[in-house]
């Protein structure tokens, strides 16, 4: 499902526009998103806008929640190949 977040949104480490999010359930203050773009590890603040995440707060997540970032990673890079695919056209 998509959701729409902060239309002010933008990536902090690629600028790209960030105000939608993919996922089972919409996005709450605290939850973590990758950047679709550049892969970057942001974190959800009051009122759905977002900051990247601190290098503190990444040493502090859990085996399984890395886990989840690492498939939403790859799923990201797997966005970025195919519309590189398609923009060739
Ligand atoms: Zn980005």
């Amino acid at each position: 499902m998509s959701y729409e977040t902060n239309p002010k949104n933008r990536c902090p480490r690629c600028s790209h526009g960030a105000e939608h999010a993919s996922g089972a359930a919409p996005p709450n203050t605290g939850d973590i998103a990758i950047c679709a773009y550049c892969s970057a590890v942001l974190v959800y603040t009051k009122g759905l806008r977002i900051r990247e995440m601190t290098e503190t707060e990444y040493r502090e997540l859990t085996p399984e929640v890395l886990a989840e970032i690492g498939r939403a990673t790859f799923v990201a890079a797997k966005f970025r190949r195919m519309r590189a695919m398609f923009s060739r056209n």
